[in-house]
């Protein structure tokens, strides 16, 4: 009774039960009367002897449950079989050499894909069950893989695996909106070889040109390639980036949205030889904070890099050679010769807060000159500011650094025409190629004034860029509201401006035209594999760094299914 309530359907009698404080354990044996030889088949009836195996189960009531499973060894009475003796098995129960029972290892299984390893073990700990990380990801590895039936439309991106290393690829299903597969490299072989083996697909949406195309049309030459159109919209953004790089002097400044994230930065620079720099940055330093200082320092160092790159490309050095005595990349290093100027890092975009609802109010209550912050807390809190009180604090903290006029602004005069850092008022920035690229790619009415101002000033500065401004806003027409017959009209105006960068990106599309056709005509795009990425990267978190491709990939189809 007690057996069949404890153990259901597990062929089980308990024969004695004693209990502790933490720990129940049972004794146990199976009820099997007679058993096959697993050689012969013939039932077998005699016993030759039992021992017995030491099991965690299930806990009971909080308390840890170990079972003392007898088992009988059995003797075969076949003298034409090969096997003398044999083990009675349990094996929905108790599999063969295992510690735990199945079920426990099941659970043990479902905890670990659901949380990962630590947490996983974090858990059962808790729970009565208690097993290593290391154990839940064996238990884990152990489990099938989930098979996902072919997708008809496929999504195919990259993810960064191990980030700045390794790179995999993930498979998306968009009409059933799940994860197919992933595979560990961004290889065109991989990819032509799941196809081969998944049959089937009709239509594969993918990122421009490389090897995605490559590994698509190899494995599934009958398919239509779509090119994602956030990644076509991503390239012709990009290639303003690099136009303007090259013309980063008329790069204007633009007044921030947010003071705090302000920090003096330098303006555009020429080339000059500066051999003085650090000293100065050393000399200017009571004029700036810390941070500053530190961002002038870095500064200093990529500049000196930079006119060593320019002088060694000069002297008709190799690529190669520069990046080996310089210690800069190659493609940065193609970057500085393709600019006329030293271009500036890109500055990271001020983090979006909670608070941000209410900047506005408190500028203005804080432009009327009410400075307290607990007054100005309370206003926005009736407002519906569910924030914390030190956030607001550390705003106006900052808002009192950049409101007071504490110092001017520094200024180190270098050799010649250049200044470094060049004076740019702290409630102005520099625009970075990056930031000035999206203003000219954005859809006008999405800019706030200042950066139409600020957009007009760079359009009037440089001629080729008022040519690339109004070929970016009609190529982000023509992909937005997909008008594929004017993709022909576009590509040639596009060849036809004296642009490099413009024309190349014309010659890209060009050679994958059939799939940015698709792009403009097909309701299919890779949008949603971006939230598959993120989970994606949410797991591997999870995970922290013991995840393995093949697990990672196993939790990842196991959460889809
Ligand atoms: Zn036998």
């Amino acid at each position: 009774m007690l057996a069949n309530l404890l153990f259901p359907d597990a062929g089980l009698q308990l024969d004695s039960i004693e209990t502790s404080e933490q720990r129940i354990t049972a004794t146990v044996a199976s009820t099997q009367t007679e058993l096959k030889c697993p050689s012969c088949n013939r039932v077998a009836q005699r016993v030759h002897g039992q021992y017995t195996r030491s099991l965690a189960d299930l806990p009971v009531s909080g308390r840890r449950v170990h079972l003392r499973l007898r088992v009988r060894r059995f003797v075969c009475d076949n003298h034409v079989c090969e096997r003398r003796t044999f083990t009675e098995r349990l094996p929905d129960f108790a599999p063969k050499s295992a510690r735990r029972t199945k079920r426990l290892a099941n659970l043990q299984t479902e905890i670990g894909l659901a949380l990962g390893g630590e947490a996983g073990a974090r858990l059962v700990h808790q729970r009565e069950i208690p097993t290593s990380p290391d154990t839940l990801l064996r238990l884990m590895r152990r489990q099938p893989a989930a098979q996902a039936a072919t997708p008809r439309v496929l999504g195919v991106d990259g993810w960064a695996w191990r980030k700045g290393r390794e790179y995999g690829t993930i498979l998306v299903d968009l009409e059933r909106q799940c994860v197919v597969d992933l595979l560990p490299d961004r290889r065109a072989e991989t990819l032509s070889t799941w196809l081969k083996e998944h049959p089937g697909v009709e239509i594969i949406s993918r990122d421009r040109g490389g090897a995605y195309a490559e590994g698509a049309t190899q494995g599934a030459p009958s398919a239509i390639q779509v090119a994602d159109r956030w990644h076509l919209l991503a390239n012709m953004r990009e290639t303003v980036e690099r136009l303007l790089d090259r013309h980063h002097t008329c790069l204007p400044a633009l007044r921030l949205p947010q003071p705090e994230a302000g920090q003096s930065e330098a303006a555009s620079c020429s080339p000059e030889p500066e051999t003085k720099t650090v000293s100065q940055a050393s000399d200017a330093k009571p004029l700036l904070t810390k941070v500053e200082g530190i961002r002038l320092e870095r500064r200093t160092r990529r500049f000196t890099r930079f006119t060593k790159v320019i002088a060694l490309h000069q002297r008709g050095v190799s690529i190669r050679a520069i990046s080996q005595q310089v210690g800069v990349d190659r493609r940065t290093i193609r970057r500085y010769i393709a600019a006329d100027t030293f271009p500036e890092i890109a500055k990271r975009r001020p983090r979006p807060s909670i608070l941000d609802p209410w900047k506005p109010y408190l500028r203005q209550r804080w432009d009327e000159g009410c400075h307290n912050g607990r007054r100005l807390w309370l206003e926005i809190k009736a407002q519906g500011y569910q924030g914390s009180r030190s956030l607001l604090s550390a705003w106006i903290a900052n808002l009192r650094k950049t409101a007071v006029p504490s110092a001017q602004p520094t200024t180190v005069t270098g050799e010649g025409c250049c200044t470094l850092p060049a004076a740019t008022p702290k409630a102005q920035r520099q625009l970075s190629a990056k930031q000035a690229a999206w203003l000219v790619v954005k859809q006008p009415a999405a800019l706030t004034v200042e950066e139409q101002e600020a957009l007009a000033k760079m359009r009037q500065a440089n001629a080729d860029l008022e040519q690339v401004y109004s070929l970016a806003q009609t190529f982000g027409r023509l992909v937005r509201e997909r008008k594929y017959q004017e993709l022909d009209r576009w590509i040639e105006s596009a060849k036809a401006t004296g642009i490099r960068e413009q024309r190349s990106f014309a010659a890209g599309l060009l050679r994958d035209k059939a799939a940015v056709v698709a792009a403009l005509s097909l309701p299919w795009s890779n949008g949603q594999v971006e939230g598959h990425i993120h989970r994606l990267k949410l797991i591997k978190r999870q995970m922290y760094g013991r995840a393995s491709f093949d697990l990672l990939r196993r939790r990842v189809l196991d959460d889809t299914s």
